[in-house]
C-alpha cells in the first residue's frame, strides 16, 4: 500500500485536504494524523472492520482497548451510559484537551474498540486537525497511538513514517507534537476517580478540581502475576527503544555517579552506553552518547522530548540506556511512568 502523507499547517484553510482523510474514514480505512499528545492512528470507531484495521497496522494485542475521540459533547452522550457530574465537569474544564474519561460504554460502541469490556474511554482531543477530522468524518474516531505496538509513541509525522510507511493510506503532517506522552485516562467507573494512566492533565489538576482522585498502584509498579488488570494496556511492554533500559531514582547526586560507574563498565566491556540526561546534570556525564531530555525543573518540557530521544537512541544504535529519574509530580509522574515502562520497570532505588 502507498503511504501519502499530507502536510496540514493550516486546517482552516486546508479543508480540502482533511476531508480526503475523513473520506477515507467513512470508507472504513486507517488515517494517522496529529493530536496534541501524540500522533493518533484513527478509523471509524463504529465500525468494527474499520478499527480490526487499526490492530492489524500496529500489531497489537486485540484485548487492548481503544481510545474513541470525538469533537462535539453530544456524541460523548451517545458513546455512554450515564455522565457522572464530576465527569461532566472535568470535560467542561479539560476538553478539548489530554484528558480520557472512562466510563460504562452504550450498545452504539462495538467490542473490537473497547476489547470486549463493557467501559469504554472517551476524549476530545485539542489539535485543530485532529478536532477537523473527527467533524468532517461525522464519527467518533477509535485511535491507539500510531506506533508498532510496543515502540516509543510518535510525536513527529517522521516518527509515523518510521512504523507506518506501506501499512496505511495517510499521514497528515501536523508538525511536532505539543504535549509529547499520551492523555490521562481516568477511570470514572468506580466508587472513587482513579488514573489508570498519567498524562498532560495532571493528577493535581485533577484533584483541584474534583477533589479525591486516586492513583492506580500499577502506574509505578508492574502487574504482579494473578493480580487483576485495570487497563488492559498495563500488562504490555510499552514504549521501548531497542536497547535496554534501566531508570535510576533517588538523590542527583547519587544518580550521576552511579550512571557515570555503570556506563564505564558498559565501556570496558565494549558495550556503547545511552545516558539520558537532563540539561542540568548533561556535562557531568564522561562516558558514553548523552542526551538532555529536557529541563528538570520543568517536567512538562521533558515530556514533550522523551518519546524523540528514546527513537534517537535506536537510531545511534547503543546497546543499554541508564536514564536519570526525575520527580514523580505533575508532568513529571507521566515521563516516570512512560520510562518505568520503557525499562520494564526495571528501577535502580538509590
Ligand atoms: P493508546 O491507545 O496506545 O494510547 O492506549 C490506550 C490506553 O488506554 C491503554 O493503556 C488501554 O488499556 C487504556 N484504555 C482504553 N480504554 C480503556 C477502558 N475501557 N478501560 C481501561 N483502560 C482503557
Ligand atoms: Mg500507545
Amino acid at each position: 500500500m502507498k503511504t501519502r502523507v499530507i502536510t496540514i499547517s493550516d486546517p482552516e484553510q486546508q479543508e480540502k485536504e482533511i476531508m480526503e482523510a475523513a473520506q477515507l474514514l467513512r470508507s472504513g480505512q486507517v488515517v494517522a494524523f496529529p493530536t496534541e499528545t501524540v500522533y493518533g492512528l484513527g478509523a471509524n470507531a463504529l465500525d468494527a472492520e474499520a478499527v480490526g484495521r487499526i490492530f492489524k497496522a500496529k500489531g497489537r494485542p486485540s484485548d487492548n482497548p481503544l481510545i474513541v475521540h470525538i469533537s462535539d459533547i453530544s456524541t460523548w452522550h451517545k458513546l455512554v451510559e450515564a455522565i457522572p457530574k464530576k465527569a461532566l465537569l472535568l470535560a467542561d474544564k479539560f476538553w478539548p484537551g489530554p484528558l480520557t474519561i472512562i466510563l460504562k460504554k452504550s450498545k452504539l460502541v462495538p467490542e473490537a474498540v473497547t476489547a470486549g469490556l463493557d467501559t469504554v474511554g472517551v476524549r476530545m482531543p485539542a489539535h485543530p486537525a485532529a478536532l477537523k477530522l473527527i467533524e468532517l468524518s461525522g464519527v467518533p474516531v477509535a485511535a491507539p497511538s500510531a506506533n508498532i505496538s510496543g515502540r516509543p509513541s510518535p510525536t513527529s509525522a517522521q516518527h509515523v513514517i518510521e512504523d507506518m510507511n506501506g501499512r496505511i493510506p495517510m499521514i497528515l503532517d501536523g508538525g511536532k507534537t505539543e504535549v509529547g506522552v499520551e492523555s490521562t485516562v481516568l477511570d470514572m467507573t468506580g466508587s472513587a476517580p482513579m488514573v489508570l494512566r498519567p498524562g498532560g492533565v495532571t493528577v493535581e489538576m485533577l484533584q483541584a478540581a474534583i477533589g479525591q482522585v486516586r492513583i492506580h498502584p500499577n502506574v509505578m509498579r508492574p502487574v504482579q502475576k494473578d493480580e487483576k488488570v485495570r487497563s488492559p494496556g498495563m500488562k504490555y511492554v510499552h514504549y521501548a527503544p531497542k536497547a535496554p533500559v534501566t531508570l535510576v531514582r533517588g538523590e542527583l547526586n547519587r544518580q550521576v555517579e552511579f550512571i557515570n560507574k555503570e556506563a564505564a563498565r558498559l565501556e570496558k566491556e565494549g558495550k556503547r552506553a545511552g545516558i539520558l540526561a537532563t540539561d542540568q546534570t548533561l556535562s557531568r556525564y564522561q562516558a558514553g552518547i548523552r542526551l538532555s531530555m529536557g529541563d528538570r525543573e520543568n517536567p512538562a518540557d521533558i515530556a514533550g522530548k522523551l518519546f524523540a530521544r528514546l527513537r534517537e537512541f535506536d537510531e545511534l544504535g547503543v546497546d543499554a540506556i541508564l536514564a536519570e529519574g526525575v520527580e514523580e509530580k505533575e508532568e513529571g509522574l507521566a515521563v516516570m511512568n512512560r520510562i518505568a515502562r520503557a525499562a520494564g520497570f526495571h528501577i535502580i532505588d538509590l
